[in-house]
């Protein structure tokens, strides 16, 4: 499906260097959008914004600070002149490990990042774009750990429940300046997040992981980070013009119930 009504748009992406974000922006800039690659690797995202289509900018941030915050939005700003969307995208998964096991300075890491950086993103956007005309649209990244638990994910679960209270609250807020805050929540995506709970599933044997964690799908594969793109740009369009304070699942049927694999 093409997005026509996305182009000329400016979005900020978060976490632009990772697996998603990096499909987000190449998925924007092929329907003409003008995309600030935003990412902890500042490198990554010059590469990811040179390799782009239609003009871009790569901003090294991190976003748990207001500076880094203040970074993107501007180079956005002065680059553009205008936002028309964010996607707030950038995580940290932390150490997996039982919560009994747990220590407080990842859980204050994966806080920061998860949860102060997207209210930080989040503040800064819905101030920007209720004083340009026009609204706009904000996708925040969760997870299907923002949906239900997960066993050794216990900080970054709590964080990507945590983020659906932030989008729910900004949405009732501000829907009436035509201002759109939606979540997503993605399922096992084959980014380099990934491999961490392959490790998990697994031991050293990553495929065996793979395999292991596949069979829990009902869609009996992981998704590909661009159908979390597809989501992602469909929600930032004015095709998604009613759609506010959602939380879109993405995730093979991972979180729609129990499944049990059918025996060979
Ligand atoms: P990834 O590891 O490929 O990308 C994450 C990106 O975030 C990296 O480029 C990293 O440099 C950046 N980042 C981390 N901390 C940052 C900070 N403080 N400031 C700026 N950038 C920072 O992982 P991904 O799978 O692409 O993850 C993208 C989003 O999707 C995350 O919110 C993640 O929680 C979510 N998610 C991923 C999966 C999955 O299975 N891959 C599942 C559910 C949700």
């Amino acid at each position: 499906m093409s997005l026509e009504c996305l182009r000329e748009n400016v979005v900020i992406v978060t976490g632009a260097a990772g697996g998603i974000g990096g499909a987000v922006a190449r998925r924007l800039s092929q329907e003409g959008a003008h995309v600030v690659a935003a990412d902890l690797d500042a490198a990554a995202a010059g590469r990811l914004a040179a390799q782009l289509p239609t003009a871009a900018v790569g901003v090294g941030a991190d976003v748990s600070t207001p500076e880094g915050v203040e970074g993107y939005m501007n180079a956005a700003l002065e680059r553009f002149g205008r936002i028309d969307g964010v996607h707030l995208n950038a995580a940290y998964a932390g150490k997996l490990v039982p919560l009994a096991e747990s220590d407080v300075a990842e859980l204050d890491k994966v806080m920061a990042v998860n949860v102060r950086g997207v209210y930080l993103g989040l503040r800064a956007a819905l101030r920007q774009l209720a004083g340009q005309a026009g609204g706009g649209s904000i996708v925040v990244t969760s997870s299907a750990g923002g949906l239900a638990g997960a066993q050794l994910w216990g900080p970054y679960v709590a964080s990507k429940h945590a983020v659906i209270g932030l989008v729910r609250s900004a949405a009732l807020e501000a829907a009436r300046d035509g201002i759109r805050v939606n979540a997503v929540c993605p399922g096992l995506t084959d980014t380099a997040m990934v491999r961490r709970t392959e490790q998990a599933a697994g031991s050293e044997d990553l495929s065996a992981g793979r395999a292991a964690l596949e069979q829990r799908v009902p869609a009996g594969r992981y998704a590909h980070p661009h159908e979390i793109a597809a989501c992602v740009a469909w929600l930032l369009s004015d095709e998604a013009s009613y759609v506010t304070g959602a939380t879109l699942a993405i995730d093979g049927g991972i979180t729609a119930g129990s499944y049990v694999p059918p025996t060979e």
